[in-house]
Parts: C-alpha cells; structure tokens; sequence
C-alpha cells in the first residue's frame, strides 16, 4: 500500500529515485531524490529542518529536488536535478557522526547525486560529509572549494535585470533608475553595492534593522516599510529575503515593470502568479534562472574551481533571459513557462540523442 503511493508519487514527478537513509547509531534519517540525470550527475544541496514527519520530508524534497532539474538545465550545467533532507533541528540534533553517516550514504551512490551546503547547513558541516565522500561542492576556498556564492549570485541577479530592461524599458543604462530591494543579506547588499555604483536609485526593506542601517549608511538607500515597498512606483522589484512574497495580494499592489531578484520561490502559485503579472503587463524574471549563479558556482567546482571561469558563466545569465524573454513574447506565455519549457526542452533532446 505504501509503496504503491511513493511509486505513484514518482510517477506524478518524473524521479528516477528515492534513497532512504536510516542510521540508527548516529539518529540519521534522511531522504535522498534524485529526479533526473540526463544531463548529468543530480546535483543539490541538503537541507536539515524538524520535519514533522517522514511524508513532510518526502513532499519538501520531492519539490526541491523537481527545481534543481530545471535550474541546472536552464543554466546549461551538465547535471542533474536532485536533493537531499535530513529531519531533525540542525542547532541541537547535528554531529559529527550523523554528518559522516550521510555522507556514507551520498557515498554509497558512487557520484550519482552530489551534494552541497542548503538551510540547516553550513560549509563547516560539507567538510565532515566530504570526510567519506568527494561527491561534496560548497567547501571553503582554502580547502579548494568555491566559498561563499552569494557574490556570483548577486552577479547573476545584476545581469539579469540588465536583460529584463533592455527587453521590457529598452534601456542599457541604470542611472536613475528606481529600484526596491526587499531583503540586505548576503546577496541583497553586494547586489546594492553594485546598483549604486551603477547610480540607481535604491529603495529598500528589511526586517533586521540593522541590515538596513548599514546600505542606508553605505549606498544612501531610501528606507521604506515593506508595505511601502511594494506598493512604491519602482522600476525594478527585487526580492532578495523570503519566497512567497509574489502573490495574488501583492501583486495587485505591485506598481514595478519588471520583478528580479534571488529569493527562491518569489511566486506563491506559481502557475496562477506568473499569469496574473504578464496580465498586468509586469515583467517576471524567473527566480530559479537570474538567481542560477550559486549552482553555476559550485558546479566549477567539480572541474577545479576557477573564478574567471565561473564570472564568465554567470554571466551568461544574461542572454540565457533574453532567450526566455524573446520566447515568452513569440508565444504569448509567461517567461516562466517559457523558462520551463525550455528547460524541458533541452533535456528531452538529450534523452533522444542519448538513444541514438
Ligand atoms: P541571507 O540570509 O544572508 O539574507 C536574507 C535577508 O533577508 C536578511 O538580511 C534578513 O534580515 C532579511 N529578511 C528576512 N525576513 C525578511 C522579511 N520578512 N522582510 C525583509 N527582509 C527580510 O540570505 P541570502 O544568502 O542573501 O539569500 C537571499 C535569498 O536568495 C534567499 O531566498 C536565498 O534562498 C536566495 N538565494 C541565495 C543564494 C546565495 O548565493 N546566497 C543563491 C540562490 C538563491
């Protein structure tokens, strides 16, 4: 009975497989999905939260692992798309020995998903996991690794809206421009960091004050309460803290041309959102694509990593949007269809050339 849900499951998903890893003498339960490799090895992070059952964690990574399919194969990566989870409070239940036990696991898979750093986890924690694997990304730059991604990242979400504007405004420039950033973390500052020395003008929001002092201070952003953010007349909107944060609420409230920022998940329904902006004429730019530039990050790793390299291909974010871009006008679509079908599309013509 059990199995014939979780078969049915993968079927509705398209996995290829689910690894279920269960350590007693370490506490470890973890879920492992690999949903596709056509492309390549399934690659993607792992994530420790308390779920509050084996069914919440099997959900959360069924979904998570579906995205990092799609998004390695918009960024043209040759990989695949999988994830892992691991149940438990990542401040209290994490150890050396459960880390070790899932990277025995990770392991047992010969390469055939690949891990790396996700909510619950950090880079110190990767190198106990790469203690009994190499199937590992996201170490520290002094232990060869790539480190932190958000500076690439916040360089993807850069060219991206150079795209979304040369599409939408047609314009190069972003002097003068007026743009809300919702969220100064990692990614959020080095991206404003960036856009005021572009001479954007930048408004902002964020719940930590202090992360707000600081760009205020910094780049002379114009704080806002986040209410006012969203429904100021901006240019760009550029979510960069929560998901969820797109929905059928804000968007009425919305008054942007163009939505692009790095949080993962901007839409709430993704299907019914995505339709509601190209109604309104608000130009989306999907998250999963302007934020690819930590995965492109960590999949220079594999290869040895270089940052020359790496730069070049977040880069490259830019004309992989206006591809997306130009088909959504053609076909009338929203670019995140667009971005889906595309993806799609460049996986199917690897299964069939694969056959030849
Ligand atoms: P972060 O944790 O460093 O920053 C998040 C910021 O958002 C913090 O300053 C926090 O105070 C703020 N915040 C939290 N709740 C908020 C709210 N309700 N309203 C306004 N601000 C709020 O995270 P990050 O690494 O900068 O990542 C930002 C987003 O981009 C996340 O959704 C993340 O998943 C996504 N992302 C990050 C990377 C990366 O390389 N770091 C890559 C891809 C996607």
């Amino acid at each position: 009975m059990i199995q014939k849900g979780i078969f049915k499951r993968m079927d509705e998903t398209n996995h290829e497989q689910i690894v279920y890893c269960n350590d007693s003498s370490s506490g470890l339960k973890a879920i492992i999905a690999i949903h596709n490799t056509v492309l390549g090895p399934a690659l993607g992070g792992c994530r420790m939260y308390p779920y509050k059952s084996g069914n919440e964690a099997l959900i959360d990574v069924l979904r998570l692992s579906r995205g990092m399919t799609y998004k390695a194969s918009i960024a043209n990566l040759n990989l695949g798309g999988g994830k892992a989870v691991i149940i438990g409070d990542p401040n209290s239940n994490k150890s050396e020995v459960l880390l070790r036990s899932f990277g025995n696991f990770v392991e047992s898979l010969n390469g055939k998903y690949i891990t790396a750093e996700d909510v619950g986890m950090s880079v110190h924690d990767m190198e106990y996991i790469r203690m009994e694997t190499d199937h590992v990304t996201g170490i520290k730059r002094a232990m060869g690794g790539s480190g932190d991604p958000s500076i690439l990242t916040a360089l993807g979400v850069f060219v991206g809206m150079q795209a979304a504007l040369k599409k939408r405004l047609n314009i190069t420039s972003m002097r003068d421009l007026k743009v809300g950033i919702q969220g100064f973390g990692k990614v959020g500052y080095h991206l404003c960091s960036r856009l005021h020395k572009e001479g954007a003008i930048i408004y902002g929001y964020d719940i930590d004050q202090s992360k707000l002092d600081t760009v205020v201070n910094e780049f002379g952003v114009i704080p806002l309460s986040n209410k006012e953010l969203i429904s100021t007349e901006l240019d760009i909107f550029s979510p960069c803290a929560l998901g969820a944060i797109v929905n059928e609420k804000t968007i009425q409230e919305l008054k942007c041309s163009v939505i692009a920022g790095a949080a993962n998940n901007q839409l709430e329904k993704e299907a019914r959102d995505a339709k509601l902006l190209l109604k309104k004429g608000i130009m989306y730019v999907p998250d999963y694509v302007i934020n690819a530039g930590g995965l492109m990050n960590v999949a220079n790793e594999l290869k040895g990593y270089n940052k020359d390299k790496a730069r070049y291909q977040v880069e490259g974010i830019y004309h992989i949007l206006m591809r997306i871009f130009d088909y959504a006008s053609t076909n009338n679509i929203s670019t995140l269809e667009a971005a889906n079908l595309l993806a799609e599309r460049r996986i199917n013509e690897f299964s069939q050339w694969h056959h030849h």
